[in-house]
């Protein structure tokens, strides 16, 4: 047991960096703020801090800024959040847009050392002569292009007049090396820097320079970049800019659970998802609504270690996780889902003592007093029949004594039955007319099937609990008996975090 404790801990360890230096790797997690953080989001900025760590280095937050068509305050803020919630602390938190100066600068000597020039072609052009592979006029002679530079960085074109594109191989294998674009024109209001910037550069332009001048060591980043590898450190050549390692990690995410904007804003702006919390969501605030604990999607994100390969972990994996960190600390409470009422005729008055947790007594107990009626779980009813008998958890043995429907309800009579818990006698939870309050449990399901909005992926079970459960604050960790592990949200709702 102690080796395969061993063994499991030898998986949470991520293995060496290449060239790092004790004391000297810097990483840098750069998000640009335009959604919420998402599991994805969570297993770079995991990777990047643990890095940090490991090798006693720094940790960079760069809020990767220079888009103002796309950012928002509210999305710098979900990020600098979520990050705390995981417990990940950078040790530096910056923006690319707090050096915009700096990167016009960059960009204009590119232009000088004849490493860019200004397109002013029209996007079918450059489109089409990519896609062939030839040049364009504009990338002709210095003269022109130093010329168009003082337009382009003093403001004297309009919006879709010119970009600034690096001089590359317009025939190179690598079409990422086709003269791709530094620099655009964007129109707009700069969640940080208004409107006074209209020459924005592009994640190819502002990554590597803005990784060089920070002192990042190992700049980590997902597969899809490879082939703007070639490019980051040839942008970083001309400039006879200092070069980190790059390094590539392959994008997390779910089965059924996409983390693409591409398909979750529409249902946002549609309103079929109300907010960026909805459990059913990949981000950091739906699994923290969802009850998931901070430290086991941790522990998950290093279990995967550094794989390249595009492969989706099943969700059951982070349950795990999640589930060895919470059952400890779960009360056992019962909530019965679609009720249906057991009147035990002839029952004693009782008052049963109920503990909250099965092995620590620590959690406590409750005590709740037991009248001749009660309440069972739908299902728990279905096929029962005169003469069956069932346990019910830690009360007594009830013997069914007749099932009516009546009102187009179901109800059912028992009378206390034996002693005896035998082996295959059903052992259900229940709940105490008497102690009742209505409740409800929103269950997250798969948010798509293949392609497909799944209709049904937020199951509302609709039930009672024990009153016990109306005094627990928000954010309480509870296992229903017999139904799930659920976070409270409110003294009406909770939500399944797993089963
Ligand atoms: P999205 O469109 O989902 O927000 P993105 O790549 O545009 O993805 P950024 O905010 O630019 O998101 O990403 C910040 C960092 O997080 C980058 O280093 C990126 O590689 C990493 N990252 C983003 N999505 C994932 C993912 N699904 N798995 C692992 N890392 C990711
Ligand atoms: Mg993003
Ligand atoms: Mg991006």
């Amino acid at each position: 047991a102690a080796a395969k404790k061993q063994a499991g801990e030898q998986q949470l360890q991520l293995p060496p960096l290449e060239g790092a230096v004790q004391g000297q790797v810097v990483t840098r997690f750069p998000p640009e703020p335009n959604g919420y953080p998402h599991i994805g989001h969570a297993k770079a900025a995991i990777i990047d801090e643990e890095y940090a760590r490991m090798y006693g280095g720094k940790l960079i937050l760069r809020f990767d800024d220079t888009n103002p068509l796309k950012e928002k305050l509210e999305y710098y803020d979900a990020i600098a959040e979520g990050l705390e919630w995981l417990g990940v602390k950078p040790d530096i938190v910056k923006n690319t847009s707090d050096d915009i100066d700096l990167l016009h600068s960059y960009g204009r000597k590119l232009i000088e050392l004849d490493g860019a020039y200004v397109c002013t072609c029209s996007q079918d052009t450059i489109h089409d002569l990519r896609a062939k592979g030839i040049p364009c006029e504009c990338r002709r002679d210095l003269a022109t292009a130093l010329e168009r530079a003082e337009k382009m960085f003093g403001g004297s074109y309009d919006q879709n007049e010119a970009i600034v594109r690096f001089k590359g191989d317009m025939a190179d294998q690598n079409t990422a090396m086709r003269d791709p674009t530094l620099f655009r024109i964007i129109e707009g209001d700069h969640p940080k820097l208004g409107s006074r910037v209209r020459v924005w550069p592009t994640y190819d332009f502002a990554a590597p320079i803005e990784d060089s001048i920070d002192g990042v060591t190992h700049a980590m980043r997902t597969k899809e970049y490879e082939l703007r590898n070639a490019l980051y450190f040839a942008i970083l050549e001309r400039l006879k800019l200092r070069k980190p390692y790059l390094i590539e990690f392959s994008r997390l995410e779910f089965e059924g659970m996409p983390v693409s904007k591409r398909k979750i804003r529409p249902l946002i702006d549609n309103g079929t998802i109300k907010s960026w919390d909805d459990p059913r969501l990949p981000t950091l605030a739906a699994f923290r609504k969802r009850g998931f604990m901070p430290e086991a999607i941790r522990k998950f994100v290093l279990s995967l270690g550094f794989t390249l390969a595009e492969t989706k972990p099943p969700f059951e994996t982070l349950e795990a996780f999640n589930r060895k960190i919470i059952d400890p600390i779960s009360p056992r409470l019962f909530f019965v889902k679609n009720p249906i009422e057991v009147h035990v005729e002839g029952a004693q008055e009782t008052e049963v003592v109920l503990k909250n947790h099965p092995t620590d007594a620590s959690l406590g107990t409750r005590k709740v007093r037991v009248r001749d009626r009660l309440y069972i779980a739908g299902d728990d009813a279905v096929g029962l029949k005169t003469g069956d008998e069932i346990r019910l958890i830690e009360l007594y043995n009830i013997k069914i004594t007749g099932v009516s429907s009546k009102n187009g309800g179901r109800a059912i009579t028992a009378k206390v039955g034996g002693d005896e818990i035998r082996q295959l006698m059903p052992k259900i939870q229940w709940i105490a007319k008497n102690d009742i309050v209505e409740y409800k449990v929103m269950i997250p399901k798969a948010l798509y099937i293949g392609e497909e909005y799944n209709m049904n992926s937020l199951e509302i079970a609709r039930g009672f609990a024990e009153s016990f459960v109306s005094g627990l604050k928000p954010d309480t960790r509870v296992q229903f008996v017999r139904f799930g592990f659920c976070r409270i949200d409110d003294n009406q709702t909770a939500i399944m975090t797993h089963r």
